[in-house]
Formats: structure tokens, C-alpha cells, sequence
């Protein structure tokens, strides 16, 4: 276990034990007791661990150069990992700026989006609405745009408050509307604060495609995503997807908004962009935007650490494996398996009130009654004790009690890419069991 006295902090004191290696689907400690990494960390390692050709790239590029500042030299990783990127992204989103994380990204796609609109004379436009609830960073900027409020108010006030949507529920929506009116009917929410706001004013709409940290792979109805992107164009409004958690392949295609059909003006990404061996992120955006940016001196904006060729070299070869191994394919065939199990688990545990997700982003939810949905009550501190129970036993998964911050303790089951049908059910064994001891 980490010692008390540890000098490093994070978060907070749980002592977990010291990491010693990790090899596809599973990590190691230091006893050499094995864990499924059922949650690819945070989100993170789509590929599994220690990939041979993620490792063999990087150790290649390390022997060149692991950096070169980029306004002194192009790299080939670089503008090869942008090409990948272009070629695996819907058309329409062709051109790339690399970043070292996920909050980084959500930050320059609201700057980029910020300068198009000045070159377009419209300065006037600064306000982006985003969701509640959402998540889309910790930084000051990302952070002001996150709908969840036990994380801003610590410190508040922050930067210029940012509008808020409601996000689209699924299940806890109790009236008597089809799903395809409830889409639309979060649409126009949407439509309603653009309005309120002055479409003049307004610059862009962040939305995570499925839901992440905040609400536990909660998808939205089919017809609202369409209708988004229509309310964005009738006012001239960007539209952002932070797919930080859901690009790369985690939701049985490469991004999210293919599911669709939607091509967003800008992506962020990160998380299963780098896939673990790198802090790797990236804007994809319209051509159509960066253009007159460039043309009128330049983007203003960067972090050194950007389009690193050692970071690049590793993005490469995950993208290489992505395709070469049908990882995204997979994602989608395991994730239909994944859900059936966790049907199952509803089925046997009344405690579960809901199964949801898209491709290998799925996710349960704790209820201490099915028919009104009402929450456990947070002093029984479920989503920790279930994920202690589990890591107890080998299997690491991600909770998070935060649905607007008042409900739902949910779960997280997000495994790497490349998992298999006979490890998942290593992985339902190990819940059904955690859930029995939970249960009693
Ligand atoms: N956006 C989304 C959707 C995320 O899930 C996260 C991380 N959980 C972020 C942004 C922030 O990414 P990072 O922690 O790498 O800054």
C-alpha cells in the first residue's frame, strides 16, 4: 500500500497499492496480485496494455528525437498522426491541433471557435452554452463549461458564468412522452437559450455525444442529435463534440457523432487518442474554420508539449492498431455483449435500476426503489463500497455519484478494445460476486 506519508497527493488519501506492469486487458501490483482493467483506467487504455507496436514505435522515436519544439521543426510522427487522424474522421474535419490532454482540448476547440468568429466580424459572439450535467475538464475554462456543480463551486466565482442547457435524460424523464419526442424536446431547450441568450452573442454548444464522468454513458434519443445540429446551423452557432472519453473507437466507431451521422464544425479529443502511453489530445476541425485563422496571423494559442514526436509516435501506432486489429468493430460486437450481461445483472439485483451505454461505454446505475427511481441514499456511500468490492477482487471499475450532482450512484464498465467475449465473463463473475457481498 502507498504509504500515509507520501510526499505526492492527488485527490485524496486512498492508498491503493504500487502499479508493476500491465499486459492487454489486465495490470499487475506490486504483490503480483492481476486486476482486470475493466474501466481502461479513466477511460483511457483502448488498446490494452503494453501494446508490442506502441512500444516498438516509441522506442524507435526515442532514439531520434523525443522533442523538437514545433516552431523549430516539423516531425514526421506529427503530421502523420494529423493525416491518420483526417483519414479516420468523418469528411468535412480536416485539419488538426494537438494538445497533451482532454481539458486542453475542450479549451482550444472554444479558442479556435473564439477567433473564427472575430474574423468573421462577429465578436459579438462569446457565449457557449454546454450541458447539465456534463463534464468537460478541471481547468479554470473547461471547468466553468462542466455542468456539475459540487466541482465549480469550490471556486467560484470563476471565470464569466457560462449558459447551461438541460442535458437529455433517458429513464429518469417520468412522463408520457416517446423517445423521440423527448429528443426533440431537449433540442429545443437548446433552441429556447440561444434565444434567450441573442443568437448574436451566442458562439458555440459543447456537447459530450454520450455522457461520461457525469452521467454514466447516459445516450441521448436518436432524434435529438440531428435536431442539434440543425438549431446550431439555423443560428449560425458552432457545434463542439468533446469526445475526449468517446472518440478513438470506445463507442463502436471511431467517433461518436458517426452514430448520427452528425459532423460536429470541431471534435476534442484525447483519452484513447494517446491510449495510455502518451498525454496525447487533438482538435479535428472544418478546414473552413482554420483557414481564416491562419490567414488573419495565426491562432493564438499553445501548449509546448503539443505534437511532441514521441507523444505523436505513439498515437500513430494506436490508430495503426485500432485499424489493423478491427479494434473499433470489436468495440461494437463486445459492447452488445457487455450490455447483455449487464441486463443480466438488472435482472437479478433490484438495486439496479438501469443499464445503458454505446459500444464498450456502458454503464449501471444503483436505485433503492424501481418504481419511483429514487436514489440510495448517499450516506450508504455505494458507488466507492461497490468499486472496493470489485478491486477487492481483481476487477477495476470507474463511479461516480454525480448526476446533477442529486442522484444515481453509477458504474462505469469500460474495458479495453480488444477484449474478448471469455473476459467478459471474467468480468460479470467477478460484479455478480461484488454485487452479492454489496448486497448483503
Ligand atoms: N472531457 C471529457 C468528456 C472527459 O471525460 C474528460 C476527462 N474525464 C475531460 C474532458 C478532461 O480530460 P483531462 O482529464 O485529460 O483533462
Amino acid at each position: 500500500m502507498s504509504d500515509a506519508n507520501s510526499c505526492l497527493f492527488y485527490q485524496s488519501r486512498t492508498p491503493r497499492p504500487f502499479l508493476d506492469y500491465g499486459e492487454g486487458i489486465y495490470l499487475f501490483d506490486e504483490t503480483g496480485k492481476r486486476y482486470i482493467d475493466g474501466s481502461s483506467g479513466a477511460m483511457v487504455s483502448n488498446i490494452g496494455h503494453s501494446n508490442p507496436r506502441v512500444l516498438a514505435k516509441m522506442k524507435a522515436q526515442m532514439d531520434k528525437a523525443t522533442f523538437g519544439y514545433r516552431l523549430h521543426f516539423r516531425t514526421h510522427p506529427s503530421e502523420d498522426l494529423a493525416a491518420k487522424t483526417v483519414a479516420m474522421t468523418p469528411e468535412g474535419l480536416d485539419r488538426v491541433f494537438f494538445v497533451s490532454g482532454g481539458s486542453e482540448a475542450v479549451e482550444s476547440a472554444v479558442k479556435l471557435a473564439r477567433q473564427y468568429a472575430v474574423t468573421q466580424g462577429q465578436s459579438s459572439r462569446h457565449r457557449v452554452i454546454s450541458r447539465f450535467p456534463s463534464y468537460h475538464g478541471c481547468t479554470f475554462g473547461a471547468l466553468d463549461l462542466t455542468g456539475y456543480d459540487p466541482l465549480r463551486e469550490p471556486f467560484a466565482p470563476m471565470l464569466e458564468g457560462m449558459p447551461k442547457v438541460a442535458a437529455p435524460a433517458t429513464y429518469l424523464d417520468r412522463d408520457d412522452l416517446s423517445e423521440e419526442e423527448r429528443g426533440l424536446k431537449y433540442a429545443e431547450l437548446l433552441r429556447d437559450r440561444i434565444l434567450e441568450e441573442g443568437p448574436e452573442n451566442v458562439l458555440a454548444f459543447l456537447m459530450e455525444p454520450v455522457g461520461g464522468a457525469s452521467t454514466g454513458a447516459l445516450v441521448a434519443p436518436d432524434s435529438y442529435y440531428g435536431r442539434v445540429r440543425e438549431i446550431c446551423d439555423e443560428f449560425g452557432v458552432l457545434l463542439i463534440y468533446d469526445e475526449v472519453m468517446t472518440g478513438a473507437g470506445r463507442t463502436g466507431k471511431f467517433l461518436a457523432a458517426e452514430h448520427w451521422g452528425i459532423t460536429p464544425d470541431i471534435v476534442a479529443m484525447s483519452k484513447g487518442f494517446g491510449a495510455g502511453y502518451a498525454p496525447l489530445g487533438a482538435i479535428v476541425a472544418s478546414a473552413r474554420l482554420v483557414e481564416p485563422v491562419l490567414d488573419a496571423g495565426g491562432f493564438l494559442h499553445g501548449f509546448t508539449y503539443a505534437g511532441n514526436p514521441l507523444a505523436c509516435s505513439a498515437g500513430l501506432a494506436v490508430l495503426e492498431e485500432l485499424e489493423d486489429q478491427g479494434l473499433i468493430g470489436n468495440a461494437a460486437k463486445m459492447g452488445e455483449v457487455l450490455m447483455a450481461g449487464l441486463r443480466e445483472l438488472m435482472d437479478r439485483y433490484p438495486f439496479i435500476g438501469d443499464v445503458r451505454g454505446k459500444g464498450l461505454l456502458t454503464a449501471f446505475e444503483f436505485v433503492s426503489d424501481r418504481a419511483t427511481l429514487a436514489p440510495l441514499p448517499p450516506s450508504l456511500d455505494a458507488h466507492a463500497r461497490l468499486v472496493e468490492l470489485a478491486y477487492e477482487r481483481g476487477l477495476i471499475i470507474y463511479s461516480r455519484r454525480t448526476r446533477g450532482g442529486t442522484a444515481g450512484d453509477h458504474f462505469l464498465i469500460a474495458p479495453p478494445l480488444i477484449i474478448t467475449e471469455a473476459q467478459i465473463g471474467d468480468i460479470m463473475a467477478i460484479l455478480r460476486d461484488a454485487l452479492d457481498a454489496f448486497a448483503k
